[in-house]
């Protein structure tokens, strides 16, 4: 299906054009066929729901501000040209949020990558640098992030805006729940600048999607770094696996990462000699400290410890294959045959086969966290109908779900409508994202988000 795109007066495009080459430089601001198009797109491929919808927008103009600054003068430039702004850091969103529904400019921060300070327990960076190279740079002072996501090359300025958590989110929950320190954002009007905003004020920017302000500078906290090794064990069922899960969330010192994948899902992951085919897997980030006792729950639960890897890099190659990941090389594995549902709670392991009887093929990859599981779930796909019908037998089996076929900010939406009204009375940022409590997302964020 091809649909009707939106676009914005060309004149108007055209004279923001100009005064962005102006402050810019040529190079920071393209008109260019092929980047307009890799500037619409985002990680929406993982959803055939959204596929089906596709295009849902195309930018017109794409901006690169070098800068926090140059980004506050950046989305000034637009809101007195009236060209809506769509925030992006490395388009890897999967849920279509980085798509510029109504035109436009794309502003990609991803030139925005200096890291300004690293103190004790902190780091100030602009939006665009990569949580890899903030791990790394966090890691030269002794020191570890919170948390990053499996997109591990994804900005900090996307991964706030978009993200909700990954390695590090067994001890340090989700994005919500206090990694973001203090912000500097840019508000849509005519003389925009850095506005700097701290604790619960902060608060209100994270995860929707730059709906409400562009995040263009962040502080973020940091924790002492651990000496992690990463752990791979492999177990003839997955209802081993499970049984592990829960007792590895609570080893002490509480692991980074513990992800578990049933063979068929396992054997999709790019190789590896310690993910051996026809065997469940379990892959976690452990403190050395804790190696002993992990590998007596693992052998006790009938299972092999395949190999135990040390260094950074180990450990990251374990982070890339966590989260969404198993589900998109499933996808690769088996092209148009998988779509996916974020699920949580003790049924996932507790109740896997009924989990599993939910969609027709279905197959969790499950992770660890401090409170309960939560997981991905696959089914095989037919039809929207069919991934909306399985959300009340999810239900009905107390797993708790998000819909990740659908675009709209679903976390505090209200509150974030509230904010945009002032810091966006255009309605220029993100357009087509925010719309407020009206429209049923068919999730139950709370099931995901919430800590209690
Ligand atoms: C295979 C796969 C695995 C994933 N794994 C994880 C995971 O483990 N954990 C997780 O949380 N997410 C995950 N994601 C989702 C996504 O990759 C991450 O959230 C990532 O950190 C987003 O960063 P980005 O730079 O790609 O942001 P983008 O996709 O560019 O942007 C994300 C959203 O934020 C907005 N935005 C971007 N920059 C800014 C800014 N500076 N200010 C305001 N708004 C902005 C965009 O408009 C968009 O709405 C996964 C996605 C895929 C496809």
């Amino acid at each position: 299906m091809s649909n009707e795109l939106a676009e914005v007066d060309p004149a108007a495009i055209e004279a923001l054009a100009t005064e962005l080459r102006e402050l810019l430089g040529e190079a920071a601001v393209s008109t260019e066929d092929g980047t307009l198009d890799r500037a619409s797109r985002d990680g929406s491929h993982l959803s055939p729901v959204i596929q089906e919808q596709l295009p849902l927008g195309r930018a017109q103009i794409v901006a690169y501000p070098a800068t926090a600054e140059l980004i506050a003068a950046t989305v000034g430039a637009a809101v007195r040209h009236g060209v809506p702004i769509t925030p992006r850091g490395k388009g890897t969103a999967n849920y279509g949020q980085t798509i510029p529904m109504a035109g436009g400019l794309v502003l990609d921060t991803s030139k925005a990558r200096t890291v300004h300070e690293i103190g004790d327990g902190y780091l100030i960076a602009d939006a665009g640098v990569t949580m890899l190279s903030l791990e790394q740079a966090a890691n030269k002072t002794g020191q570890q992030l919170l948390m990053y996501p499996s997109t591990a090359n994804s900005t900090l300025g996307g991964f706030v805006s978009g993200g909700s958590g990954g390695t590090g989110s067994i001890k340090n929950g989700l994005l919500h729940w206090g990694m973001v320190e203090e912000l500097w954002v840019v508000h849509a009007v005519p003389d925009a600048e850095l506005v700097h905003v701290t604790g619960d004020e902060a608060a209100k920017y994270v995860h929707n999607y730059g709906t409400a302000g562009i995040i263009a500078r962040l502080r973020i906290g940091l924790e002492p770094a651990q000496d992690w090794r990463a752990f791979l064990a492999s177990f003839d069922t997955f209802e081993q696996a499970l049984s592990v899960i829960r007792p590895f969330a609570v080893l002490d010192p509480t692991p980074r990462l513990v992800s578990a994948d049933l063979a068929t899902l396992a054997e999709a992951l790019p190789a590896d000699d310690a993910i051996p085919a026809g065997r469940a897997s379990l892959r976690a980030i452990l403190d050395v400290a804790s190696l002993d006792a992990a590998r007596k729950l693992v052998e006790d639960a009938g299972g092999r410890v395949e190999d135990i890897r040390e260094g950074a890099a180990a450990s990251m190659k374990l982070s890339m294959i966590s989260y969404n990941h198993p589900i998109e090389w499933l996808q690769k594995a088996y092209p148009g045959t998988y779509f996916h549902v974020e699920v949580s709670g003790d049924a996932l392991v507790d109740r896997i086969d009924e989990v599993h009887a939910v969609y027709d093929g279905g197959m969790l990859h499950i992770e660890a966290q401090r409170e309960r599981p939560i997981g991905m779930l696959a089914g095989r796909y037919s039809s929207a109908e069919e991934v909306y019908a399985g959300f009340a037998r999810l239900e009905a089996l107390g797993v708790g779900y998000h819909n990740p076929h659908q675009w709209f900010v679903d976390f505090e939406p209200e509150r974030t409508a509230a904010l945009a009204a002032t810091t966006d009375p255009q309605g220029l940022l993100n357009p087509g994202k925010l719309v407020g409590a009206a429209v049923d997302t068919g999730s139950q964020i709370a099931d995901i988000t919430d800590r209690s």
